[in-house]
């Protein structure tokens, strides 16, 4: 069919060219026809020529197109905050584009590249940006889909990634959640079905030749579970990590959203607040706040990020969900209890709103507090015990015990944890030891609370009068931030 279309195109072009000259020599008459013939002449030559090029240039791009990765593919510059994993990621790149040059040097493109990470911080898109870097194909897959019920169908599954895989000049795998179908095996635990499935991967793994045509990239949460077969070398023995942003990294994913949205204002805080936000998080942030600003038909502007941090945090405030008479002045103590506490406990942590007003994420009142990144410390788990207790112990002193709520049950939980924290996983508690992962003395932990509670109540105790004026502004008010509640005690 092509070489009918090519030879149609030539016998096109040569009659063009004829036709051209015809009407040359009738114009022109003898002298002047013989410098347009020269050109019309070389004009049947240069077409003819031109089809044939042409011709061979379509072929040519559709077999690059075919390797290339898509339109739009995402690029290095995508990624903010992540130098060391996009250095890595950009010599693979350029391995692929080139593999002759690193074959000179007896270099060869690894099999297989490991991202691991929290979610949300960039593994599937700096596998992207890497295909589309080198300008090859991507093909995506989810460890999941190749966890299947019947024996044999994962394998089938997997033999045929790497069947389409290789039908492209070059390519890039990505398999997310790769410990989906990559677990350890032993322990009983395994079936034949997923046994099979990692059998086949581990053999596709060893099947082609690097040639740099091929590389395949696992990306996983939980790096330790994987089988060791799979992450020996000559399999995904390149590792690359992508933690969560520290604060430098969180302020360029956050400038870099910014600007692709076009807001009008920078990161301000934001960095500092978002302490423990991954990549995605900052971005849904960065959207969320669009929203707002299109609401108002305009771009992003400082009022629109707090408002979408608060939201994201907290969710939106109900206002008309407000609560009334007593269960207000009960919600203003519980929250106007934690405000105190945490400025007195936890100065790390400065408060940043308290709010009685019940909000689309479930909470009744809260008080929010600006996440610090040091390590923790006994101290500060201690202030956050007490300002995790206090909301009960301001309960206590103001309606007597016999009126407690049951709203405190969500702090216990985190109290709960906090303990378990500070006493077994980072024995920071005298008299306990120090061998971590221990079967826990619960005895011992419930007596680190109760002394905890005392010290939360002994403080408001000591603190009445500016618990009263607080949880009264607080209920009038609504929502505090830290000035107001500065002015208030
Ligand atoms: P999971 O482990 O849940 O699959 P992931 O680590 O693969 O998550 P991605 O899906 O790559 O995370 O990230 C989601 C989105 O978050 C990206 O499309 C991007 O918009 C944003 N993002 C994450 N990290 C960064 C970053 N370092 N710079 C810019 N944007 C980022």
């Amino acid at each position: 069919m092509s070489a009918i279309r090519r030879y149609m195109k030539v016998i096109c072009a040569a009659a063009m060219g004829l036709a051209l000259l015809a009407v040359c020599f009738a114009a022109g008459g003898q002298e002047t026809a013989s410098g347009v013939q020269l050109s019309s002449l070389m004009g049947v030559g240069a077409l003819t020529a031109g089809c044939v090029a042409s011709e061979r240039r379509e072929k040519k791009a559709k077999e690059l197109q075919a390797a290339r990765a898509p339109e739009g593919a995402a690029r290095f510059a995508d990624i903010a905050g992540a130098e060391e994993a996009v250095e890595e990621m950009r010599r693979l790149a350029d391995c692929l584009r080139d593999p002759e040059r690193y074959a000179r040097a007896g270099a060869h493109l690894p099999r297989g590249v490991l991202l691991y990470g929290p979610p949300g911080t960039g593994k599937t898109l700096l596998a992207r940006a890497l295909a589309g870097e080198a300008g090859v194909a991507f093909l995506q897959a989810n460890g999941s889909d190749f966890v299947q019920m019947y024996v044999g169908v994962g394998a089938k599954r997997v033999r045929e990634l790497f069947k389409k895989a290789r039908e492209h000049e070059k390519c890039v795998v990505f398999i997310d959640e790769i410990d989906a179908l990559g677990k350890r095996r032993g322990g009983g635990e395994e079936n034949a079905e997923r046994e099979q499935t990692l059998n086949a991967l581990l053999a596709e793994m060893c099947g082609f030749k690097q040639d740099g045509k091929l590389l395949v990239i696992g990306a996983t949460n939980r790096p330790e579970v994987l089988d060791e077969a799979l992450v020996r070398p000559g399999r995904f023995d390149r590792r690359i990590e992508l933690g969560l942003p520290d604060l430098r990294a969180r302020e360029q994913i956050l400038i870099h959203h910014l600007s692709r949205a076009g807001a009008d204002c920078g990161a301000g805080e934001l960095p500092l607040l978002t302490a423990g936000f991954s990549g995605a998080g900052l971005e849904s942030l960065v959207n969320e706040a669009a929203m707002l600003a299109a609401g108002e038909n305009t771009r992003i502007q400082k009022e629109h990020l707090e408002r979408a941090y608060l939201e994201v945090l907290a969710g939106k405030p109900r206002w008309d969900a407000k609560p009334q008479g007593a269960q207000l002045r009960r919600v203003a103590v519980h929250e106007a209890g934690h405000a105190l506490a945490c400025l007195r406990f936890l100065p790390e942590e400065p408060v940043l709103l308290a709010s009685v007003i019940p909000s689309t994420k479930g909470a009744g009142g809260y008080v929010l507090r600006r996440p610090s990144e040091a390590l923790p410390t006994r101290r500060s788990l201690l202030g956050a015990l007490r300002a995790a207790l206090a909301g009960r112990a301001a309960e206590e002193l103001c309606f007597g015990a016999e009126e407690l709520s049951a709203g405190a049950a969500s702090d216990l939980k985190a109290a709960e944890q906090l303990v378990r924290r500070l006493a077994l996983d980072y024995a920071l508690e005298p008299g306990l030891g120090l061998m971590p992962g221990r079967k826990p003395d619960e005895a011992a932990l419930c007596a680190i609370l109760d002394r905890e509670y005392a010290q939360a109540l002994a403080y408001l105790r000591e603190s009445r009068q500016s618990l009263e004026s607080l949880s009264a502004a607080l209920a009038e008010k609504g929502q505090m931030d830290l000035p107001a509640i500065l002015a208030a005690i």
